[in-house]
């Protein structure tokens, strides 16, 4: 028999082989016996410092669990090929899934495969020369490769499991199937993108890296043919489906569809810094000063209302590292980035303010130019040479330019400036970002900290626009192109996988042969 065993409390130091004997004994079944054994829930209770233990759930039988028969789909496959312009999350699944049911798509992607794309990342931190087309944002796995990985999403879809499958089947760490906050690294997604890519391959799709989406034709409302650009030359290609899954920060491309005829929308996004601390304080605010060191590193998730814009917190990267995330010259974005092990000495996360669509001049080109501005303004208040502009809290919240760091020490890379950050945002954002700062601090106490820095921008949370599509999953006036993902349509890596996958099925119906 196979049953479910769930509350399973697992103390800190107690390792996979005590859960399995722990959840024999509940089962009544005797461990030799054991065929069939998995963890399926690992949760951290941190509620009472005194008592901080795990949570597990367990599958555990004396038989071994059938898998599901698989049901084999026929297509008619069209002549022309669907290609997916990135290779981010979504684009990558939407070519995996239409690469299993033989439709061998062609990948375009405007940076480098893996290898040549970190090279480009650390030619930038090295010479601060950016290429415009394989950065922190473009290139092959999208804006998540040199990311925490983290995988956790408010989402709920029957495809997230099979998301992290495929990621384990690919090379990430099994826990991830099962921990509650599950992260793979940004020493491992790598490994990952570039396994799934060669599935792809061997299943008959092609991939173009370096090569630039830039232009269409749009015949009938629907695309017949794509301009595309590598090493100089121009060239096209006909379409039969055009799946766009270009992430948020693809500003040109934007600009390009909405000129071209696609009906777009502004929509709300969030603007603000990096906040970095010491991990150890942080651990230390979570789990209690005397912490056991055996926990994993403490992460955070803070919101705070008290101001006429929310303010929150987003993609804390325990033990991590502020990451240049620029795509465009001449202009600092930061982000955040961690290493599977988390071991670096900062924890740093976003703490962004909301802006609403009203915000922006009216039009599209003009809202996409909203917040790029904010970026512009950046890199000329801080020395106009990638260095990033950084301020302590503690001077931020009295208005005065810091003068020298205390006991935490910036990651940036490309260093940082000492500047008033008020100047970068409009005054409600930073009135609203001071006040959430310290009500924050009052539930972690180290938060608002006079010696934690502040790193600006962080402008690339979401798009503020999005292509508009319809319930069949195109767009509303252009029949067989799909946004996909940070189009507008998902926020994160598991979500624009899975929004992926979504779009993938959705093209892959319209050619399923209907058995009677
Ligand atoms: C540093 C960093 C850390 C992050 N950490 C996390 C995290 O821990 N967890 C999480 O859930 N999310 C994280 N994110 C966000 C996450 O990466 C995105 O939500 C996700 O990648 C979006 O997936 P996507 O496929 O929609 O778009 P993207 O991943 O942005 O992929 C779009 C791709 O399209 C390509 N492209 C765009 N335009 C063109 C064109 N014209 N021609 C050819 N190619 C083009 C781009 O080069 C890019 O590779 C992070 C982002 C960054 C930058």
């Amino acid at each position: 028999m196979i049953q479910t065993i769930s509350s399973i409390r697992l103390n800190i130091g107690e390792n996979d082989a005590i859960l399995k004997e722990k959840a024999c004994k509940i089962a009544k079944i005797s461990p030799s016996k054991i065929k069939y054994f998995k963890i399926v829930k690992k949760s951290l209770d941190a509620r009472k410092k005194n008592d901080i233990h795990f949570v597990c759930s367990v599958v555990i039988g004396d038989e071994i669990e059938k898998e599901p028969p698989i049901i084999k789909e026929e297509f008619n496959h069209p002549k022309k090929p669907t290609v997916i312009i990135g290779s981010g999350p979504a684009g990558l699944f939407s070519a995996l899934i239409l690469a299993r049911k033989g439709f061998k798509p062609i990948v375009i992607e405007r940076g480098g495969d893996v290898e040549n794309r970190k090279k480009s990342i650390d030619d930038f931190i090295n010479t601060r020369i950016l290429d415009k087309n394989s950065n922190v944002q473009f290139g092959e796995g999208g804006a998540g490769t040199f990311s925490d990985g983290k995988l956790n999403t408010g989402v709920k879809s029957p495809f997230s499991t099979f998301v992290l499958n495929e990621f384990v089947k690919h090379g990430a760490n099994e826990e991830i199937l099962y921990l509650n906050k599950p992260h793979v690294g940004s020493d491992v997604l790598p490994k990952v993108v570039k396994s799934i890519r060669e599935e792809i391959i061997s299943l008959g799709g092609q991939y173009m890296f370096d090569t630039v989406f830039y232009d269409l034709t749009i015949k009938n409302g629907a695309v017949s043919e794509i301009f595309l650009e590598k090493d100089g030359k121009k060239f096209s290609l006909e379409v039969e489906n055009l799946i766009l899954a270009i992430g948020h920060s693809s500003r040109d491309t934007y600009k390009m569809l909405y000129n071209r005829g696609f009906s777009m929308e502004t929509k709300d996004t969030a603007v603000g810094f990096r906040i970095e601390h010491l991990q150890d304080d942080i651990n230390k605010a979570q789990y209690g000063n005397n912490y056991d060191k055996r926990l994993p590193v403490a992460d955070y998730k803070l919101t705070s209302n008290i101001c006429s814009r929310g303010v929150f917190t987003f993609c804390m990267c325990p033990g991590g590292f502020v990451m240049p995330a620029t795509s465009e010259e001449n202009a600092v974005v930061t982000n955040g980035m961690s290493n599977f092990l988390r071991d670096g000495k900062n924890a740093n996360s976003a703490v962004v303010v909301q802006v609403k669509k009203e915000d922006y001049p009216s039009g599209i080109i003009e809202a996409i130019d909203y917040i790029e501005n904010f970026e512009k303004k950046a890199f000329v208040l801080a020395n106009s040479d990638y260095s990033a502009p950084c301020q302590l809290v503690g001077d931020f919240l009295k208005g005065k330019i810091s003068t020298g760091f205390k006991k935490v020490k910036p990651t940036y890379p490309l260093g940082v400036k000492f500047c008033d950050l008020s100047k970068i945002y409009p005054k409600i954002y930073i009135d609203c970002i001071k006040k959430s700062l310290i009500d924050m601090g009052k539930r972690l106490n180290v938060f608002d900290a006079d010696d934690a820095i502040l790193t600006a921008p962080c402008t690339r949370t979401s798009s503020p626009v999005r292509i508009v599509r319809g319930e069949n999953l195109s767009s509303i006036n252009i029949i067989n192109a799909y946004p996909a993902g940070e189009t507008g349509y998902a926020g994160g890596i598991m979500s624009s996988a899975i929004d992926g996958i979504r779009v993938a099925n959705t093209i892959s119906e319209k050619y399923l042969i209907k058995s009677n």
